[in-house]
């Protein structure tokens, strides 16, 4: 299915948790770029090395870095088979640049996930994600077979230093100004799906698989 899909929400509303299902069941790219960024930062890229300090403090990292690294992967010839975008765009100058980009083949469906800051806070302080392939687990409701290593690598959790409680209410905050108006942008457009992110995984699983074969 050749959707090209973006996925809205808080941090901890489950849109990465969303993603891989609908990777698995609809064969579409998932596309994270704070899982992009994270590995600039374990390489020790120049970008890595400029990203860094932005996201160890919460904060949006420069557009210009993260157009980059996003217009990198969606020039590459898996874009063509449909993608989901999992952080990307984050405000309304990302926005504008990904309409431009993908002019003659455009976004069709874009799914917010709506959520409490308390729900939000809760659900991160219990994430362990994936340093090597990025996957996402959620304690106790969606931990790993085996405590703390990832079932699709075997490589050892950890809990991301961004996951702190006093940097989780930052990142609400930025999205609440930065990221939130894209929700209009988007309705303007006749594009906009909203699930609600505090109802059980399943019932949000089949709301976005729905809305993206809308
Ligand atoms: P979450 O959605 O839980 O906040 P992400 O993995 O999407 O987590 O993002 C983590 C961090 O990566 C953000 O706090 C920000 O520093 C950076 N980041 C990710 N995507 C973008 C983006 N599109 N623009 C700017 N910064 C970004």
């Amino acid at each position: 299915m050749r959707r090209r899909v973006i996925l809205l929400g808080p941090p901890g509303s489950g849109k990465g948790t969303i993603a891989v299902k609908l990777q698995k069941e609809l064969g579409l790219h998932h596309v994270s770029s704070g899982h992009m960024l994270r590995r600039e930062v374990d390489n020790g890229s120049t970008v890595g090395r400029r990203a860094k300090l932005f996201l160890d403090n919460g904060e949006l990292v420069p557009d210009d870095v993260v157009l980059e690294l996003m217009n990198t992967w969606l020039s590459s010839p898996n874009a063509e088979e449909g993608f989901v975008l999992d952080g990307f765009p984050r405000n309304l100058a990302q926005a504008k640049v990904l309409d431009e980009w993908l002019r003659g083949s455009p976004i069709e469906r874009v799914i917010l996930f709506d959520s409490p800051e308390s729900v939000t806070v809760d659900r991160i302080i219990g994430r362990r994600t994936c340093p090597k392939c990025g996957r996402v687990y959620q304690l106790p409701t969606l931990a790993p077979g085996k405590d703390g290593v990832c079932d699709e690598c075997g490589t050892s959790l950890v809990q991301r230093e961004d996951d702190q409680e006093p940097v989780v209410r930052k990142r609400y905050d930025i999205y609440r100004q930065e990221t939130e108006p894209l929700t209009a942008y988007y309705q303007q457009q006749g594009k906009l799906t909203v699930v609600d992110a505090t109802r059980p995984l399943e019932q949000r699983l089949s709301a976005a698989t729905a809305a993206v074969r809308e």
